[in-house]
Parts: C-alpha cells; sequence; structure tokens
C-alpha cells in the first residue's frame, strides 16, 4: 500500500495518511473511530455480533456446514471439533496469542481453513467428550452399562 506524503484534514498535520482513499491521518481515523464507538455503542455491539456471525457462518460452511454426525444444521447448535484432540490447549494459544479478537474462526480463516477439523453440534461433540461415543452412531450404553454392572454383582454374590 503506498502512503502519500500529505497534509490531514482534520489535524492539518504533514504526514503520511492512513490508508489510501482517505485524506486523514492514522491516528486521526483512530480518534474518529474511537469517538464513534462511543457515541454509537449499540450499533458497534450489533455490528460485531454480525461480523463474528458472518465469520463462524463461513468457517462452518468451510467444514461442511453441517454437524459430522448427526446432521444438525442450525448454526446455534454447532461447534468446531479438532479431531485428534488437543482443541482446549489450542484455543488458550489462539486467544493468548490473537490480534483480531475473533477466537478460533479467525484462526482457521487466517490458515486457509486446514485440515484436522470437523463441525459437531453440542450434543453430538458433548456425548463423544464425556462418553466416548455418540449414540446417534453407536446406540446409548447407558442402560446396558447399567444392567451389566447388576449382572456382574449377582454373580459375585
Ligand atoms: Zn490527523
Ligand atoms: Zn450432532
Ligand atoms: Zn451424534
Amino acid at each position: 500500500m503506498c502512503m502519500v506524503e500529505n497534509i490531514c484534514s482534520r489535524c492539518g498535520k504533514v504526514g503520511p495518511l492512513a490508508k489510501v482513499g482517505t485524506t486523514r491521518c492514522r491516528p486521526c481515523l483512530n480518534a474518529i473511530a474511537r469517538e464513534y464507538r462511543a457515541e454509537h455503542p449499540e450499533e458497534c455491539r450489533r455490528y460485531y455480533r454480525v461480523y463474528q456471525h458472518r465469520l463462524r457462518l463461513r468457517a462452518l460452511q468451510a467444514y461442511g456446514g453441517k454437524c459430522s454426525c448427526c446432521g444438525e444444521t442450525r448454526p446455534e447448535f454447532l461447534s468446531f471439533d479438532h479431531i485428534n484432540g488437543g482443541g482446549r490447549i489450542h484455543r488458550r494459544s489462539i486467544r493468548k496469542n490473537g490480534v483480531d479478537g475473533g477466537g478460533l474462526e479467525a484462526w482457521l480463516r487466517r490458515q486457509g481453513y486446514p485440515s484436522g477439523f470437523r463441525v459437531l453440534c453440542h450434543n453430538c461433540n458433548q456425548a463423544l467428550g464425556q462418553y466416548g461415543y455418540c449414540p446417534h452412531i453407536a446406540g446409548s450404553h447407558y442402560l446396558q452399562d447399567i444392567e451389566g454392572w447388576r449382572d456382574k454383582r449377582q454373580h459375585v454374590v
């Protein structure tokens, strides 16, 4: 990007303008953005929410757009899963090194949506994490586990 030596139309200082297509310097543009955020907090929050939604939707679509177990497609139910585990550590390192605050979704976009991730709904993700299987595929072991334990005990007694 070319930095044009010029006069800022806001503060009148001579120096590089913030970017092509503006007549203001970087500190002035930042100040304008800051003032706007202070005066329109509701709008800025909404804008940020939509930005996050878009970023997330794009990442979800890049990984198939639905739960890879049950096929759930509503974004509110979906999450990203590290296929080989290590998700919590990875998320923490992204948060620590994050520059744009976009979390995992922004990181995935920067990396060009690498392999090693899949989309799961919270139900399937939770079942896999907690029980090691999803009842959609493996069937529910819950009652068998209880029955199996009772049989074993009878055997011992
Ligand atoms: Zn200026
Ligand atoms: Zn699911
Ligand atoms: Zn499932």
